[in-house]
Order: structure tokens, then sequence, then C-alpha cells
């Protein structure tokens, strides 16, 4: 899989770049990462990194983006 740029993300999911397992999910109140017991919802403009949770992969997935009117990826 050849690397995106950070604000490439689907409308919907947040998938590792190498792997495509389902790391985060964006709906109205934000971006919700759940796993196993961790769930946390993230709102707002943010930057944030998350390492895929795979062991064999480990990828770092890095997120620009803007929740305050719409989903829209924010590009510097
Ligand atoms: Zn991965």
């Amino acid at each position: 899989m050849n690397a995106q740029g950070p604000n490439r993300i689907n409308a919907d999911e947040v998938r590792c770049k190498d792997c495509n397992i389902l790391l985060a999910t964006i709906d109205d109140s934000g971006l919700n990462i759940r796993r196993g017991e961790l769930q946390a919802t993230v709102d707002g403009t943010f930057h944030a990194s998350i390492v895929c949770y795979r062991p064999r992969c480990r990828r770092l997935n890095v997120l620009r983006m803007t929740t305050n009117g719409g989903m829209t990826n924010h590009t510097e």
C-alpha cells in the first residue's frame, strides 16, 4: 500500500494505512477510539497520532481533522 497524506481519512472510518484494520470511527460526536475497555472520544480540531495495535504492524497513523462545522480534513 502506498502512503497517503496524513489528511486522507475515509468518511466514517479511520483505518491503518498499512494493514487496513479499523482504528477508530468518526461520527457526529467526533473521533471515537475503542479498544477493549478503553473508549475515547475527541472532538473539535485535533491532530492525533495513532499507532496500529496489531503487533506485526505498529504503523503510525497521523490524523489531522476538524469536526467543528462538518468533517473537513484540515490541510495546512
Ligand atoms: Zn496496522
